[in-house]
């Protein structure tokens, strides 16, 4: 039997009703037996926020209360059922015990443990509702399968052993039931719970697809697919039917929220199709992101991507030398940082970070060590406030009078960067943060309106 792992983002487990709508969707199809879902609506913000140095204890027993609130509404409208409410408020405890713990040590371990409990929370309750609507449904600890490394905030999953542990404790319980699941966390190999970066449980979808050699992966959020832009920025945005895996990607990578960039991984490497609707309107479709497409138009869409930084390295021994790239590049690897764009000239190069690469706390790339590691060999400049915007399409690099139609739009605003030429799938400028919803919408107007 064909399987497909159903993935429901927070706004579409933010309530009863919205988990109640997402029921209905699993229902309707029978090949759906693995349910993943990410916390509730805010709930990660907040415990975000609890893992924060800087809050008191007044704003902190705000927060437990916040999140409590979420949990009580849900088993509210489930009629409080005895174990759950026990299994919720174990769960809730643990998040306050967490919060105190980080008060003293501030471990990055106790964090992810910490930001996990809203997936925990949810899944429980999702699960409890797909029984309440007379389904065989089971909440199930991902942490059994999802192994990754221990690099607490943005663990890398190990895809062979998540392959080989679905096999042996998953894929065995989907013939009787549905199995209800964590997005966004995991477990090393101590099992010390891990997560795997904000936005997270999309990937964790597409993992567990690959690991269960499952047919599609559905993303059910609060859009009726991808659009040619992000429709909260150019409200004439419209949805996409169908997608190549290497323009989703491309879209992911460069600030489409509604996909996690590493998402199409996993789907790329088993070819499995990946669809994305919204859960309040299923019946308006959505796309479909596939390996083979029937059209691959030169622009397909507009992406942004905030909160960037600037790195700007210059040493007169990158002047006719050899190694200096290799030797800022290797600095770079050592603290976990990935090297986004890169633009060069004779004794500068030009770096862009990307925030997607940090962590799930939110916590900063630049370190003291690497600053310092980095000042030994080249004097270091760093620019943030900016945001890189990004053309996605096809055949980008090879047709005539693409640059023209960006430029002319791009004329009133400063441009502290391009990239262009590496990938046929893109052209990317980096502008100031402040400038980039307006360089989006003219983009669009220009690109796909006109
Ligand atoms: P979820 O909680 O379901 O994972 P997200 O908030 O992470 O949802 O992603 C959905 C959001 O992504 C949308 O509400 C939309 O504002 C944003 N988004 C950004 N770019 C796009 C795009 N090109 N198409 C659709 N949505 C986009
Ligand atoms: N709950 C996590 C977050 O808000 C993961 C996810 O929603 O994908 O980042
Ligand atoms: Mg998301």
């Amino acid at each position: 039997m064909s399987l497909v792992v159903a993935k429901f983002g927070g706004t579409s487990v933010a309530d009863y009703e919205a988990m109640h709508r997402c029921a209905k969707i699993i229902m309707d199809n029978p090949q759906t037996r693995v349910v993943v879902v990410s916390a509730s609506s805010g709930v990660t913000n907040l415990l975000v926020e609890l893992t924060q140095a800087t809050i008191n204890d007044e704003r902190r027993l705000s927060l437990l209360k916040q999140i409590a609130q979420v949990q009580y509404t849900i088993l509210d409208a489930l009629g409080r059922p005895q174990q759950l409410c026990a299994t919720i408020d174990a769960l809730l405890s643990r998040i306050s015990q967490l919060s105190e713990a980080l008060v003293l040590d501030r471990s990055k371990q106790i964090m992810d443990e910490l930001l996990s409990l809203g997936e925990q929370c949810s899944s429980q309750m999702f699960a409890a509702v797909l029984r309440e609507l007379g389904e065989q449904a089971t909440s199930f600890d991902v942490r059994q399968v999802m192994r990754t490394d221990s690099h607490f905030g943005k663990a890398e999953p190990q895809v062979d052993e998540i392959s080989a542990l679905a096999q042996t404790h998953l894929a065995p319980l989907l013939a009787e039931q549905r199995i209800v699941t964590q997005g966004f966390m995991g477990a090393d190999e101590a099992g010390a719970t891990t997560t795997l970066g904000r936005g997270g449980s999309d990937y964790s979808a597409a993992l567990l697809a690959e690991a269960l050699n499952a047919d599609s992966v559905e993303i059910w959020t609060d859009v009726a697919g991808i659009y040619t832009t992000d429709p909260r920025l150019a409200p004439n945005a419209t949805p996409i039917p169908e997608i190549s895996f290497n323009e989703a990607a491309e879209m992911a990578t460069f600030g489409a929220k509604v996909l996690h960039p590493a998402t199409i991984l996993p789907a790329v490497r088993q070819k499995i199709q990946v669809f994305v609707g919204s859960s309040k309107a299923p019946e308006q479709g959505g796309t479909w992101i596939r390996h083979q497409i029937e059209q691959a138009p030169v622009y397909r869409a507009v992406a942004v991507r905030r909160d960037q930084t600037l790195l700007n390295l210059h040493s007169l021994q990158m002047l006719h030398a050899q190694g200096f790239l290799a030797e800022t590049f290797a600095t770079l690897a050592k603290h976990k940082i990935s090297v986004d764009l890169i633009t060069t000239s004779e004794v500068n190069v030009a770096i862009t970070l990307d925030k997607t690469g940090s962590d799930s706390s939110g916590h900063g790339l630049l370190s003291e060590a690497l600053m310092q590691e980095l000042s030994q060999h080249c004097r270091v400049r760093v620019e943030d406030k900016l945001a890189l915007v990004a053309i996605i399409g096809n055949r980008i690099a090879t047709t005539p009078g693409v640059c023209r139609r960006v430029f002319e739009v791009l004329e009133t605003h400063n441009v502290r960067m391009i990239c262009q030429g590496a990938s046929p799938h893109n052209l990317c400028v980096l502008v100031s943060e402040s400038e980039a919803a307006q360089v989006v919408h003219a983009l669009h107007q220009n690109l796909f309106e006109g």
